[in-house]
């Protein structure tokens, strides 16, 4: 949890784009094209040697019609913001120009790491071209090239060495995190503050180690949890603030530091498109997730209303059938305390560990009730299974030949799963190994 947040900066064609594919390599794809920006990815997960981190691409965040210079402005802000050290990135081939100068004159500004790199230094002739861009002030420039791979180990070195040290923040196992997540006005902020209430007791309010975010800490019936600060939730202003991309990069953002995501939908307005690959991603990382309807207050209801909303979010969300529904009004406070119920039955469900006696006793009574499938007269055998992992449960099916495992016998498998263990708001993984 925690990992450190790389940003690359730079002018346009210098290589970020071209340099963030050869770092997070061949990884799925979890950001798909927001806002009809031709750069499908700006944001993933990556590793250098035993270093995770998340790498966000910065071209990719366009600001609309604002000029050329404004455009560089913004995105070396949203670095300096979002990142813990800085990339940035200039092209050896046309030596300093003054658009580099004014990227680095914004990132003078922040005390975070910032590493030079020189990009399309393709071969070893040409590392004179690296001398003229000590003038930037920021050290010794690494020479790379992004089309041949050249140099990005010892970049990253360099990346590495400046993460902030482990352990700054320490994590506490008896906190529940969770986040609220939906596009603009769907009620996040009004929702924070009715959770919050008066009555209860902010154990802290404390600026993150990572990013500026802030977190709340607080106490709910002797449970405590941490509201992980999203989008623009308590900042608001700044040119680059209401951008679909860049407010979707600081979502997945605060999916990745929960344990439990409430999707926040409105109400009024219905499912969006935004909702399904926010949803997506979070049940990619493996979270506890839940729907909150809220403005429940301004719909005009009959007594179908309700089913017919549910309806709706499980035909648009297939995947996420396990994924409680609430319908609440931060304005008039319904039912917003019964979320912490929520969460928390979520929390424990993800962090649930299933002992192994018990879990084989449910997958043969599984098989036993429907035999696993054959393919040309060989047929699946289940040896046994066991659970490898929690947040979210994961469960290693040990077998004859994976190849006979089909996708609708692995379903049937887990929805068997959920419904001994009710596994209600969490992912569960299920992986076939040979058993040798
Ligand atoms: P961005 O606008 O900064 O994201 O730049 P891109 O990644 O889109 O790259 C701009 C152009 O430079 C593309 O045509 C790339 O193929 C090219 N390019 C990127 N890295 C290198 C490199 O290391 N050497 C050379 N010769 N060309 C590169
Ligand atoms: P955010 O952008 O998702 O943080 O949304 P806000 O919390 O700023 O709310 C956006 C607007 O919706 C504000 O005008 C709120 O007063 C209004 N709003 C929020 N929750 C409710 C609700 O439950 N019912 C109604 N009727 N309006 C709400």
């Amino acid at each position: 949890m925690n990992k450190p947040t790389v940003a690359i900066v730079g002018r346009p064609n210098v290589g970020k784009s071209t340099i963030f594919n050869r770092i997070v390599g061949e990884r799925i794809s979890i950001v798909e094209d927001v806002a009809g920006v031709t750069r499908d990815r700006i944001y993933s997960s990556a590793d250098w040697l035993s270093h995770d981190f998340n790498l966000i691409d910065t071209g990719g965040i366009d600001i609309g019609d604002e000029p050329f210079l404004e455009q560089i402005r913004a995105q070396a802000e949203i670095a300096i913001e979002e990142a813990d050290v800085i990339i940035f990135l200039t092209n050896g081939r046309e030596g300093v120009t003054d658009a580099d100068e004014h990227v680095a004159k914004i990132l003078y500004k922040t005390k975070k790491p910032v590493v030079l790199a020189v990009n399309k230094i393709d071969n070893p002739d040409m590392r004179d071209m690296i001398y003229d861009f000590y003038s930037l002030g920021f050290g010794d420039p690494y020479p790379i090239s992004g089309s041949h791979g050249i140099g990005l180990g010892d970049l990253l070195d360099a990346v590495a060495a400046s993460f902030p040290e482990a352990g700054e923040e320490v994590e506490e196992d008896d906190v529940i995190r969770f986040s609220l997540i939906g596009r603009p006005n769907v009620g996040k902020s009004s929702l924070v503050n009715a959770l919050l209430g008066e009555e209860r007791v902010i154990v802290s309010d404390v600026a993150g180690t990572t990013t500026d975010a802030i977190d709340t800490t607080y106490e709910f019936e002797g449970q405590k949890y941490k509201i992980i600060d999203t989008a623009g939730m308590r900042k608001k202003g700044k040119v680059y603030e209401n951008m679909e991309k860049y407010s979707v990069l600081r979502a997945l953002k605060a999916i990745d530091r929960s344990d439990v995501v409430l999707i926040v939908i409105n109400g009024e307005e219905g499912i969006r498109e935004q909702d399904k690959r926010i949803a997506g991603y979070a049940e990619e990382a493996g979270k506890g997730i839940m729907f909150v309807v809220n403005k429940w207050d301004a719909v005009e209801k009959d007594d179908k209303t309700m089913n017919r909303f549910t309806e709706d979010i499980r035909k648009n969300f297939l995947f996420l059938d396990y994924a409680p529904i609430s319908y609440v009004s931060a304005k008039t406070k319904q039912r917003v305390t019964t979320l912490f119920d929520q969460i928390k039955m979520i929390s424990e469900n993800h962090a649930l560990r299933i002992q192994s006696s018990v879990l084989n006793e449910v997958i043969e009574d599984a098989v036993a009730r429907n035999p696993a499938p054959s393919d040309k007269g060989r047929r699946l055998r289940i040896y046994y299974a066991t659970q490898v992992a929690v947040k979210p449960p994961v469960f290693i099916v040990f077998v004859n030949e994976p190849e006979l495992m089909h996708f609708s016998y692995e379903r049937f498998l887990q929805n068997r799963l959920r419904e001994s263990f009710g596994f209600e708001g969490t992912p569960i993984r299920l992986i076939t190994r040979a058993r040798s």
